[in-house]
């Protein structure tokens, strides 16, 4: 895909299309981007769509030590569906980061996508806190500057939860044999 794609004027068919297309661009450039607002028409289908980079907001300082560092990016793709035209358009277009993206083109690549033992270290953790798996991912997609891939996040904490029971029956089996050695 080349960046001539995604430019003022742009149209597309269906709004599925603008999505793919704005994510396999931002995906290319390494951005990450949220669907920032959505306005409908009365029938149900999308009007207007705002993307924009993950840093775009104010920064704020929390204590929170997972919550995304926002550095008021100004990179945002909107589209508006053109009834006449029955078409969306790209209206809105500004590729600026105000913040380094990493630019390596082989992010999203399956291989390096792959978590490391630093994110397989944070899963734990929260898994150990309980936090649900849904959560575990929008934690670790916040503070990873990489793509996460879901079902990564997903078979890893099931790995866990499994490694965590064969633990646990592990000990039961242990006790287990304690009593029948006790009783015998
Ligand atoms: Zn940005």
């Amino acid at each position: 895909m080349d960046a001539s794609t995604v430019k003022s004027g742009c149209d597309f068919t269906t709004f599925a299309k603008a999505c793919a297309t704005i994510e396999s661009y931002t995906m290319q450039t390494n951005s990450v981007i949220i669907l920032e607002k959505t306005t409908k028409n009365s029938d149900n289908s999308y009007r207007q769509a705002l993307f924009v980079c993950k840093k775009q907001g104010k920064y704020r300082e929390r204590n929170d030590e997972y919550t995304t560092k926002r550095t008021g990016c100004p990179f945002a793709i909107g589209i508006n569906y053109r009834k006449r035209a029955k078409k969306y358009v790209i209206t809105k277009l500004c590729l600026e980061h105000n913040h380094n993206v990493c630019l390596s083109a082989t992010k999203f690549s399956t291989v390096s996508r792959k978590l490391d033992n630093d994110d397989l270290g944070l899963i734990e953790k929260l898994y150990n806190n309980e936090l649900r798996t849904k959560d575990i991912f929008s934690v670790l997609n916040s503070v990873s500057s990489k793509y996460i891939h879901k079902p990564d996040v997903y078979n890893t904490v099931s790995h866990q939860r499994k490694q965590k029971l064969q633990g646990l029956n592990e000990i039961e089996l242990l006790l287990k044999t304690c009593v029948i050695m006790i009783v015998l």
